[in-house]
């Protein structure tokens, strides 16, 4: 029986492992891919206090990582499956077998949404593409077509110009939820062109990607864009399918916290990009887990 199982090793899950370690309450984490989660998808990080020039976000990550490992804890490459409350602890269930625990901590952060056009299903591996860092370099001399106006299309536009011959960002606005910085930063950019008001209806090519077809949404004039490359960053969507037979979600299913990162099963926690917030940046992600782990460990004190 532990004190404390966390369930994804993301920024928000490697600080609550740091506070809980340094608690010093018997504690696993389990992570089904890599450590770092979404944020890997970005290239460098730029917000995050304490390093002026920025910082890759691998740097950042093996440094959260090391910290972590230096108290003693593993990271353990397990997918959980479930979670079943039981006699105030809760079993966790993974392929390896189940395990005890008297808490949880739920960070098993998000996923890219799909945009949901016709081609685009067809075309993954195939030019369309979630993760300008990870295949950015296959677009060397390509023109390549973002969609999206948010921090992560704005990011990994200014990171695809690096390879690519030219990049359409593809807006169904004229107004941008990314930070003004990033917007400024792909407006000085040459390669970058700016295609606004604009929608995607379909993504196109033989074998390959060749076009986007898009529309003007305040003229509804319809056109070809010719592009070998779509990088969709359409928002995210929650990792929490496994836990929404035992407690409290929106309709997107992101979990319902409280300010103690309390859900709305006692003895579970929620922290990162999981929960329902309205800011989903590193910077909060770590203080969330911080939270959690006092939270769980105030829990467990019967404080
Ligand atoms: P986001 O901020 O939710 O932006 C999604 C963008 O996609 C919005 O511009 C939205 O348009 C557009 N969109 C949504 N559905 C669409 C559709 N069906 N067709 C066309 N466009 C659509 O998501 P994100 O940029 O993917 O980033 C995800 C989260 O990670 C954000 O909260 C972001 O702040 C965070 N992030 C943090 C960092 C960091 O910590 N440094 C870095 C990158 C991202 P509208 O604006 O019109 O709704």
């Amino acid at each position: 029986m532990y004190d404390l199982i966390i369930i994804g090793a993301g920024p928000s899950g490697l600080a609550a492992a740091l506070y809980a370690a340094r608690f010093k309450l018997e504690v696993r984490i389990f992570e089904k891919f890599a450590c770092g989660g979404q944020i890997l998808l970005s290239p460098s990080i730029e917000n995050y206090p304490g390093f002026p020039d920025g910082i890759s976000t691998f740097s950042l990550i093996d440094n959260f990582k090391k910290q972590v490992e230096n108290l003693g804890l593993k990271i353990e490459n397990v997918e959980v499956m479930g979670i079943e409350p039981e006699e105030g602890a809760f079993k966790v269930k993974a392929e390896a077998g189940s395990f005890q625990a008297k808490t949880v901590i739920l960070s098993t952060g998000a996923i890219s949404k799909r945009l949901g056009v016709e081609g685009e299903d067809r075309f993954i591996g195939k030019g369309v593409s979630y993760c300008g860092t990870c295949d950015g370099p296959l677009f060397k001399n390509k023109d390549i077509a973002v969609i999206g106006g948010g921090d992560r299309a704005l990011e990994d536009a200014i990171f695809l110009a690096n390879y690519a011959n030219s990049v359409f960002l593809i807006h169904r606005r004229n107004q941008f939820r990314a930070s003004g910085i990033l917007v400024e930063k792909a407006k000085e950019n040459p390669k970058i062109k700016f295609i606004l008001d604009t929608i995607v209806e379909k993504i196109e090519g033989e074998s390959k990607v060749e076009a986007v077809k898009v529309k003007n949404v305040q003229t509804g004039l319809q056109s070809n864009i010719a592009c070998q490359g779509v990088f969709i960053f359409v928002g995210i969507s929650p990792n929490t399918e496994f836990v929404r037979n035992i407690l409290k979600t929106d309709e997107s299913g992101f979990i319902i916290v409280n300010q103690e990162m309390h859900t709305t099963k006692e003895g579970v926690f929620a922290c990162g990009d999981c929960v329902k917030k309205s800011l989903y940046q590193v910077i909060n992600a770590c203080g969330d887990g911080a939270v959690a782990a006092d939270s769980v460990h105030k829990y467990l004190l019967n404080l």
